[in-house]
């Protein structure tokens, strides 16, 4: 059995979202992200944190995770990037059992993909488990991506609602990095309850934070407003604004030149532009502004090569003379 062939045809690369059942699946160019349906983050339960709403479901069993992997890569071109996970953490058994997360490993042994990452909690990975996954995907880039939002422990415990340790963080990083797997920082951009500036600032010293102990990778993720979440409620009750598009342009603009080679964008309206995830609020910019920026933050995501990557910064923020791009400025450098 060989799957996901470079030379297979059949279907295109993924473009969009689509609900397959037991999992929802995303698709951008040559990145997948499957996440397979679960009983729910278990820290979720507990009331953290404040800007998530990954769902609970039913685990998937063995036949149905591979149905899905067969779905998804079966006929397309190889992705060259997989990530994968769970409505809270893939390496967490109570979402799904190790049994099925090695059927998955079993299927991935036999495909071309050369990066697979698994996005999970820390406190769900350890040596063992590390040393079966780079056991059972041999000669593949192995990942693991997790949330880390912010480097600020008052920001995660006040404005997020975050419980996270952040020394023990610090040693699951040096125990990834000792079996030579790479290790992914998510950074949450527009904490409730902080100014814009704060806002900016927080973020920039979590990528600093991240890249200073040993993250190969940094995702930023704008705040996203999803019903049923407690930032949906500040927002219907005014307590919170939307993050701007340019703020997230302010923030890449801060970032060192190989910062800048190395950091990612996620849900920054990509998934709205595709029509789907409607009723999802990503970050604002007017009519006139978003077009350019969509158009600014494909070619980003495209091409990781920082030279490039400044260019077309500067080159974003001279396409529009716009009042929500002076708005930010206003909010940053204006005393507001
Ligand atoms: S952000 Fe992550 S840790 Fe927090 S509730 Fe959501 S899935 Fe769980
Ligand atoms: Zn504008």
């Amino acid at each position: 059995m060989n799957i996901g062939k470079k030379n297979s045809s059949g279907h295109g690369p993924w473009h969009s979202s689509r609900k397959i059942s037991g999992s929802s699946v995303w698709g951008r160019g040559d990145f997948v992200h499957i996440c397979f349906e679960s009983c729910g983050c278990r820290f979720r339960k507990q009331g953290y944190c404040m800007m998530c709403d990954y769902g609970a479901g039913d685990n998937v069993t063995e036949t149905e995770a591979v149905e899905i992997l067969d779905h998804v890569l079966r006929g397309r071109p190889v992705p060259r990037r997989l990530l994968l996970g769970t409505c809270g953490s893939i390496l967490d058994g109570s979402e799904m059992s190790r049994t099925v997360l090695m059927k998955i490993l079993q299927y991935l042994q036999n495909t071309d993909i050369e990066y697979i990452i698994f996005e999970t909690h820390y406190t769900t990975v350890s040596r063992g488990i590390l040393y079966e996954l780079k056991n059972m995907l041999p000669g593949k880039t192995v990942a693991i991506e997790r949330g880390f939002e912010s480097s600020n422990p008052n920001v995660l415990k006040h404005s997020l609602h975050k419980v996270m340790d952040l020394g023990q963080l610090k040693q699951v990083m040096h125990g990834i990095a000792d079996v030579q797997m790479e290790i992914i920082l998510n950074v949450f951009l527009g904490a409730p309850g902080l100014s814009v500036k704060e806002q900016l600032e927080d973020a920039l010293e979590a990528v600093n934070w991240a890249y200073g102990h040993g993250a190969h990778e940094v995702v930023i993720f704008p705040a996203n407003i999803k019903p049923g979440t407690k930032l949906w409620e500040l927002y219907q009750t005014g307590k919170y604004e939307r993050v701007s598009h340019w703020l997230l342009i302010k923030l890449l603009g801060k970032l060192t030149e190989e910062q800048l080679g190395r950091t990612a964008v996620s849900w920054y309206g990509d998934r709205q532009d595709a029509g789907n995830d409607l009723d999802i609020l990503p970050p604002e910019a007017c009519d006139q502004c978003r077009p350019v920026l969509m158009e600014f933050y494909r070619r980003f995501m495209n091409d990781f090569d920082a030279s490039s990557r400044a260019a077309l910064l500067k080159e974003v923020k001279s396409q529009v003379s716009c009042s929500c791009q002076g708005s930010v400025d206003e909010k940053l450098y204006g005393g507001v």
